[in-house]
């Protein structure tokens, strides 16, 4: 063993589609390519949207494609819980550290009132937070609590956040201008993604991070949070987004890419085989194991742009 702990993070709100299974093959191949593991931590913040059903069934399905994570989910492990919807003591901790030292304000602004015309937007699509609620006198927030439950925000610093992404290159944003003080806390109590990824991947021993490059925006933020906190953050390599043949983004609402419509026609060997064809790892789409992908993997012959799904290959 080498160290290397590699993770699958997913949210189960449905099953899986071509572009998560993608993300999954290339975190085992780039963990087990360097004789590391890979832990299964279930991202189901949201309960109500990710019932412990899917969770199961993501499961079963990455054992069905021979993907098994060593550790983690319902198997368990020494870093347990693998579920988010029972680590909320734990993100509380770390919520803590940040809020003695009065990084975090309650923010009372609706949905409308974050979504005006003029706001300017993140990379990711999201509005910057225009800081509305930033500096309000202890009264103001008293008489605002009495309307209304706040969401709690982090205050970032007018900081520039650069890192090397392991497939993308440099990146950098600046966390006041391109991102805006984030969420931390729901106001209905659940902590928000932001925090809990960080917490997590650093608690479970994580040292690569494999997702979309839809997340790649993400990243300054988490990497200021895990200095913040004092943690120790992974390498991260974003991989392409997967695209339909008519280049919409995958979503779990298209059932024909979803697994359970593929287990229908495919064995897991011709899934993997055309996965691997599709991130570059062989040069046609012939069956084979995800062990078979492993000789000569190399992050390399992953395109860096979108992947547009050449029409017929599922
Ligand atoms: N749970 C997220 C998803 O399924 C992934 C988060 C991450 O990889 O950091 O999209």
């Amino acid at each position: 063993m080498s160290g290397v702990v590699g993770r699958y993070a997913p949210s189960p709100s449905g099953r899986m589609h071509l572009g998560n299974l993608c993300c999954c093959l290339l975190a085992w191949l780039s963990a087990k390519s360097k004789g590391g593991r890979v832990v299964l931590r279930i991202e189901d913040l949201d309960a109500a949207r990710c019932p412990r059903q899917f969770a199961d069934l993501l499961e079963a399905d990455l054992a069905w494609l021979g993907l098994q994570a060593d550790e983690g989910g319902s198997q368990g492990g020494p870093c347990g819980p693998y579920y988010q919807s029972e680590r909320s003591e734990i993100y509380a901790r770390f919520y803590h550290i940040l809020e003695a030292r009065g990084l975090v304000y309650p923010c009372f602004c609706s949905r409308s009132q974050l979504h005006t015309a003029d706001a300017p937007h993140r990379s990711d699509g999201q509005v910057v937070y225009a800081g509305t609620c930033r500096n309000l006198t202890p009264e103001e927030v008293r008489a605002r609590t009495r309307l209304r439950a706040p969401a709690w925000r982090v205050r970032v610093p007018d900081e520039e956040i650069r890192f090397v992404d392991g497939h993308l290159g440099p990146y950098a944003e600046n966390l006041a201008r391109d991102c805006g003080d984030f969420y931390l806390r729901r106001a209905d109590g659940v902590y928000a993604y932001q925090l809990a990824v960080v917490v997590d991947d650093a608690l479970m021993g994580v040292t690569e991070v494999v997702r979309g490059a839809d997340l790649l925006s993400s990243t300054p933020r988490q990497l200021w949070l895990y200095r913040e906190l004092g943690l120790t953050a992974p390498t991260f390599y974003h991989m392409p987004l997967l695209l339909a043949p008519d280049g919409r983004r995958l979503s779990k609402r298209d059932g024909d890419e979803s697994l359970e419509n593929l287990q229908a026609r495919y064995t897991p060997e011709q899934i993997i085989g055309r996965l691997g064809y599709l991130c570059g790892l062989q040069k046609a789409p012939d069956p084979r194991r995800p062990e078979e992908l492993l000789d000569g993997f190399s992050w390399d012959r992953v395109p860096r742009g979108d992947l547009l799904l050449p029409p017929g290959l599922f």
